[in-house]
């Protein structure tokens, strides 16, 4: 409603008039939010044994506020304690598994690094959990944040890699990897995890790209006891591409994260 509504229907609006419908209504209080004048004329029609109601429950609610308890303050520690209580069995478990991969390479020299094997799922559920519309309490208040999508997305993947890499940087330098070969499928699949989740929510993403890695790459070189090539000395520049390349469908495809939220899950 560009221009201001009819005496009639303000009168009509005033008295609670059943007739006027519900798209005609939601208009005249959208108007109504940015236009003092007809805000006036509403308290004008607006019949005198009401209008004494209205004042007095004005009155009362504001000596209500006066009296009352002070307003609790942001619950923002409270939402990231959920979501830390949540991510943490993750990290830890991710922490345990690259623990025992770095005890199976000393262990077993001859077989292929379980570091870099592992380096590329690692981080999936941990991200997964820390994005997960299922097991989050606070989904509805998140979704409907502004702030819900993308950035806080990118935030809590962020603050799930700065956890995971610093591990898995500490393995890979006690077992003599190049940073290239853990680092970079590391970041890959997190960022496919983040563009599939677009697509498939951000859990069943982590959860496919954990088992197609394993089924097709970890349990043939385990029983093989060979390193694949795409985690040999030569294929870092096929993952600095990748990894580039899905940042860029990440950041493209922003608005599947933002219409989803945390994915349809
Ligand atoms: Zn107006």
């Amino acid at each position: 409603m560009n221009t201001h509504p009819s005496p009639d229907l303000i009168s009509r609006y005033a008295t609670g008039d059943t007739d006027v419908d519900e798209a005609t209504l939601w208009a005249m209080e959208a108007h109504l939010e940015t236009c003092a004048d007809c805000r006036d004329h509403v308290t004008a029609a607006i019949d005198p044994g009401t209008q004494d109601l209205l004042a007095r429950v004005a009155e009362g609610v504001s000596a209500g506020i006066a009296t009352g308890p002070a307003p609790a303050g942001p619950r923002r520690r409270l939402r990231r304690t959920g979501v830390a209580a949540r991510v943490l069995p993750w990290l830890a478990t991710a922490g345990l598994l690259i623990g025992a991969a770095v005890i199976f390479e000393r262990l077993f020299p001859e077989m292929p690094s379980l570091v870099l094997l592992l380096a590329p799922v690692v981080p999936l559920l941990p991200v997964a959990a820390a994005w997960s519309r299922r097991t989050d309490p606070a989904w509805e208040l998140v979704a409907s944040m502004p702030r819900t999508g993308l950035q806080l997305l990118l935030r809590r993947t962020l603050s799930v890699l700065a956890a995971v890499i610093p591990a898995l940087a500490l393995a890979a330098w006690g077992t003599g990897h190049s940073p290239a070969l853990w680092l970079l499928p590391c970041l890959a699949f997190t960022a496919g995890t983040l563009a599939l989740g677009g697509l498939f929510g951000i859990d069943r993403a982590a959860i496919g790209l954990t088992i197609a890695w394993s089924a097709a790459v970890v349990v043939p070189s385990m029983v093989t006891a060979r390193l694949p090539a795409l985690l040999s000395g030569g294929s870092w520049p096929v993952w600095a591409v990748l990894t580039a390349l899905l940042v860029g469908l990440v950041l493209v495809r922003g608005a599947d994260h933002r219409r989803f939220g945390a994915g349809k899950g």
